[in-house]
């Protein structure tokens, strides 16, 4: 029987997803963040074991043929998956957050039915179109990419179990927080 609550957390990207699973980390400190694996190449700065296990496509598949993998997802060529036995030593120290998209995130939740979703949304598609703009380090074409599948991902935000505007950081930290206490 594990302790921990399994926590997953999907939204588009520039919805500031990130920052508010940072902070919900600082304030709970028996919560701890779930590390992916990836078949992409690190981006600077990003450390093996931290920001994700990187690993070839070969032993990715391995992986997959040995039931490794929680939920796994291809995303612009390149495979993603949440390693299960990984999770599960975590969920024994307390409970794990999960920052993955959607499709993993519905994957998550039939392999796992106590697992609770939370969708954070942009206050409006304006407002996130500024944010990745914001970012200046992406291509035209690649914001116009992430849009198309924010647009997707939002439209899957009925079969979560929460929805949270991110309009204020505070607010919304403080929302996933309550949710995390009510389950
Ligand atoms: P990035 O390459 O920018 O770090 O991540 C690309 C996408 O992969 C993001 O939408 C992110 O949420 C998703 N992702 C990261 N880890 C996982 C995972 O373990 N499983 C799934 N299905 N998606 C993931």
């Amino acid at each position: 029987m594990s302790k921990g609550k399994l926590l997953v957390i999907s939204g588009p990207s520039g919805v500031g997803k990130g920052t508010i699973v940072n902070l919900l980390l600082q304030r709970r400190p028996n919560a701890s963040l779930s590390v992916s694996c990836t078949t992409r190449a690190p981006r600077e700065g990003e450390k093996e074991g931290v920001s994700y296990f990187f690993l070839s496509k070969e032993k990715f598949k391995r992986m997959i043929d040995c039931g490794g993998f929680l939920e796994y997802s291809l995303h612009f060529e390149n495979f993603y998956g949440t390693p299960a036995e990984f999770v599960e030593k975590k969920l024994e120290e307390g409970d794990v957050i999960l920052e993955i998209d959607v499709d993993g995130a519905l994957n998550v939740k039939s392999a796992k039915p106590d697992a609770v979703l939370v969708m954070i949304a942009p206050p409006d598609r304006q407002e996130l179109y500024r944010r990745l703009k914001g970012r200046g380090t992406e291509e035209e074409e690649v914001i116009s990419r992430r849009l198309a599948r924010a647009d997707y991902e939002l439209g899957k935000s009925e079969l979560y179990d929460y929805v949270i505007v991110n309009d204020d950081l505070e607010t919304a930290v403080g929302q996933v927080e309550h949710i995390l206490e009510k389950e």
